[in-house]
């Protein structure tokens, strides 16, 4: 079944009654180029078959390109209205299982433990509800869970901040984290006419490798990133105040961590760099 055909897509949707769910980020991809480039994108570092993680099915269009190239894909999806649609296109994939939830909810830990074995290499390919871009991104980095790459969809604009360097413009408390994780690439551009419904914004597909290592010299991630969401909390004020008032220390002390890493003590958070914030957090930590 083609399913980027509109014709096709349309009487599926209306052999089973379904209405897309605006509230969910339901923008179905259409465009037939899209999917094989997300999943050729997303297995680059991988020489053997991958296994597959993804958020979202929809009506499985993304899994079943998935299913042609990894061993077992195991895609989330929270809207069990798609149950009977996914029966259907998925029925020729039984490398494919879907399991029902909200990601942001799920215990990932024990899914993947679960789903895949030990030494399985994981990709996760996604085209992402917008509205949980970041905290979906998030969460997949700070688990920690055993994925050698993130390969998403995400709006335009976001993939910008996602993959800026720290101490430049468009760097949030996001872009910091993932810098700190993984080395972020914006892959390519898609328009808005590749989806359906069309959203009112462009899209993009980026790509983050992640690192095997946990860096070494930052003992302590809670803290690490309290300072840099704390400095990020006011991006275009001193980060002084934000970091002190957060830390409970004495706006005395964190210019004088600044200084001590040869920073300027009036300094914004948009100025520092990754390793700037950890010089920072090397000499604020207890
Ligand atoms: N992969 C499909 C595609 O490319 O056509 C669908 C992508 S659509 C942008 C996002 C999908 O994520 C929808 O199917 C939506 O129901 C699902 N979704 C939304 N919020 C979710 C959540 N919190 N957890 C899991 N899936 C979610």
């Amino acid at each position: 079944m083609n399913l980027t055909s509109v014709k096709i897509i349309k009487d599926l949707l209306a052999r089973h009654g379904f209405s897309f769910s605006k509230s969910l980020g339901q923008n179905f991809l259409i465009n037939p180029a899209i999917c094989p480039k997300i999943v050729s994108g997303g297995r680059h570092l991988t020489d053997i078959a991958p296994c597959g993680f993804e958020i979202g099915a929809g009506i499985g269009v993304l899994t079943k390109e998935l299913a042609k190239t990894c061993k077992k894909v195991i895609c989330v999806e929270i809207d069990r209205t798609l149950k009977p649609i996914l029966d259907e296109t998925l029925a020729d994939c039984p490398n494919v299982e879907i399991v029902w939830g909200d990601v942001l909810k799920l215990d990932l830990q024990r899914l993947f433990a679960e789903k895949f074995d030990a030494d399985a290499e994981i990709i996760c390919c996604a085209n992402l509800p917008y509205y949980i871009t970041s905290p979906v991104i998030m969460r997949l980095l700070e688990e920690r869970l055993p994925l050698k790459s993130i390969t998403v969809m995400v709006q335009k604009e976001a993939a910008v901040r996602l993959c800026a360097p720290p101490g430049t413009r468009n760097c949030g408390a996001v872009s910091a984290a993932v810098r700190y994780y993984s080395e972020p690439k914006k892959l390519f551009d898609v328009s808005r006419g590749s989806f359906m419904p069309a959203p009112n914004v462009d899209s993009a597909v980026i790509r983050l490798d992640i690192y095997a290592e946990k860096r070494a010299d930052v003992e302590d991630e809670t803290l690490f990133f309290r300072i840099v969401r704390a400095a990020f909390s006011q991006r275009r004020k001193q980060l002084v105040n934000p970091v002190s008032a957060e830390l409970k220390l004495s706006k005395e002390t964190v210019k004088a961590a600044l200084i001590a890493c040869g920073l300027n003590p009036a300094a914004r958070a948009e100025e520092l760099t990754l390793e700037d914030f950890i010089g920072v957090f090397k000499e604020l930590k207890p």
